[in-house]
């Protein structure tokens, strides 16, 4: 039988309950446990695909095809277990349930309420599609005290209240702040956090205290005893270098001891080690290779969460510090691409969409093909890319994206039907946009001898893809006679997955996403090669 760990954040957002969710879930893995981590969020939209980055930072999407929050990425990437549809949920999505079950007549004639139907569709939501895990992590969006979190708040209390003690706890995560004129850590934020907490009728168990400094004993005491926890299970959570450190932060105050003590288990100690070693390697690199990432979104960085992560695990595992050089590209359409790209190991094109910025992405392209500069297009990376050399390689001047507008060269263009596995899916234009992307993992074929192949090493990948748009089969004979090769195709042939420059030192466009699958003790292939690819060009230049 699961156990439930709750995880809520009060005071202020932007705390890192996501972060901390994923080391905790680690930890425990790391004591033998199978765990499970969840994300409810409070607001309305049906899944966060409809948000702007700038809203939300990052669309994190899973093997199986859910647009979900970015915090699941971080649940991945420190577990290493693959999230699913039903990790992730919002108040949307659970009116929309139960507003359907209302219109079919579900209910019988009821008067449908939150209490308790919408309550009622979050508990089976959090206990649903289990499969013997020991524990399952639940962390609630939002900060407590906001009006849209109420819902999720009653329906974890009414949980704890059916599950008891044994399988339910409380962890709440707050902030100490220092105040400089005081000269003082104040505990007041956290007791009226737990004050709130407690207004809806839940107890936390824990309290994770995030703090830029140490936490006297006698102000652990004060907020354990104003907040009515045991003073051990006041644990501080102070800053850490490197996100990597937390899990290794956490248990030595004592975090998973605290959980284990709550549920009456006595488990084997966590062996750290790995956590530890990859730790070390982070501190102390041999090197380092600077790498121009070429975007729109540059001003939010969260917008490129599991972007960046992925490129720090090819620097771990190439032993190499990677400084990310975030560049607008935009600036591109103004100013010469020499003068930001010149010396620079590695340039990336990420995912993206819309027009702006688009013609500065497709010159960082031809920079780096011309220049020999380790080159790494990811989906709208990769369709600029191609569309850079049928410009230029193929002689196609006004080739273009469908994206954009009416083109006469459509060299990226709008799929409204494609194959996965053995069902046909249909998109038309002009329809909804909300889950209508070609979403989740897709298989691809690869080129034998190709590049891919050998960074692989295999012939057949399935990897995850969030796109509309797709490069246009009907170029690849006359962009392949120039120098382009398509590595990697869909199994039936029609969709572009991949292209490769041979004659490139790394030149390498993808439609889909790697990043989301690189995990810390999993680097994604494709990232590992990359960075040793501008580990060679740092030697170079
Ligand atoms: N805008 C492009 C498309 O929809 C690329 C999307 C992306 O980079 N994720 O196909």
């Amino acid at each position: 039988m699961s156990r439930f760990i709750f995880i809520t954040g009060g005071v202020v957002s932007s705390l890192g309950k996501g972060l901390s969710s994923a080391a905790l879930g680690a930890l425990l893995q790391a004591r033998g446990f199978k765990v499970r981590l969840r994300k409810l969020d409070p607001y309305l939209n049906v899944d966060p695909g409809t948000m702007s980055p700038y809203q939300h930072g990052e669309v994190y999407v899973t093997d199986d095809g859910a647009e979900t929050d970015l915090d699941l990425g971080h649940y991945e990437r420190f577990t290493g277990i693959s999230c699913r549809q039903t990790d992730s949920v919002t108040t949307g999505k659970i009116y929309s349930n139960v507003i359907a079950k209302e219109r079919r007549g579900d209910y019988l004639g009821a008067t449908i309420q939150v209490i308790p139907h919408v309550t009622d569709a979050i508990k089976e939501w959090i206990k649903a599609d289990l499969h013997d895990e020991d524990f399952v992590l639940c962390e609630i969006g939002g900060t407590v005290g906001d009006i849209e979190s109420l819902p999720f708040l009653e329906a974890i209390r009414q949980l704890g209240n059916e599950l008891g003690k044994e399988r339910a706890m409380f962890v709440h995560l707050t902030l100490v702040p220092y105040i400089p004129a005081a000269g003082e850590l104040k505990t007041k934020p956290t007791q009226h956090s737990v004050k709130e907490l407690q207004a809806v009728g839940i107890q936390p168990d824990l309290l994770l205290c995030r703090s830029d400094r140490e936490i006297p004993a006698d102000s652990r005491r004060k907020i354990a005893q104003f907040c009515n926890v045991r003073p051990s299970a006041v644990i501080q959570a102070l800053d850490v270098d490197t996100i990597y450190a937390v899990p290794l932060a956490y248990h030595a105050e004592g975090y998973d001891r605290e959980v284990c003590r709550h549920f009456g288990i006595d488990a084997k100690e966590p062996d750290l080690s790995k956590w530890q070693e990859v730790v070390d390697r982070i501190r102390s690199p041999e090197g380092e290779v600077n790498i121009a990432v070429i975007g729109k979104y540059t001003s939010l960085l969260d917008a490129y969460k599991s972007l960046a992560e992925a490129l720090r695990h090819g620097g771990i595992a190439n032993n190499v510090r990677v400084n990310l050089n975030w560049i607008d590209s935009e600036i591109f359409e103004q100013e010469d691409t020499v003068q930001h790209l010149e010396g620079v190991h590695g340039i990336l094109v990420p995912g993206g969409f819309g027009e702006r910025g688009s013609e500065g992405k497709i010159n960082s392209a031809r920079f780096a093909r011309e220049r020999k500069v380790p080159y790494f297009g990811i989906c709208f990376g990769m369709q600029m890319a191609v569309i850079e050399a049928t410009r230029n390689l193929v002689g196609v001047k006004n080739a273009g994206s469908t994206e954009f507008g009416s083109t006469p060269e459509p060299v990226v263009g709008l799929m409204t039907e494609w194959v996965r596995g053995n069902v046909l899916e249909k998109r038309m234009a002009g329809g909804d946009l909300g889950g209508t992307m070609r979403l989740g993992a897709y298989e691809a074929i690869l080129k034998p001898g190709s590049a891919v192949a050998g960074i692989y090493g295999k012939n057949a990948i399935f990897e995850r893809h969030r796109h509309r748009y797709e490069v246009n089969i009907n170029y690849k004979e006359r962009l392949e006679k120039q120098g382009l090769v398509f590595s990697g195709m869909s199994p039936d042939g029609i969709l572009p997955e991949i292209v490769e420059i041979p004659d490139h030192p790394w030149f390498i466009g993808v439609q889909f996403h790697p990043e989301l699958k690189s995990r810390l003790f999993e680097p994604h292939p494709l990232f590992v090669s990359f960075i040793g690819a501008a580990v060679t060009q740092s030697r170079l230049v």
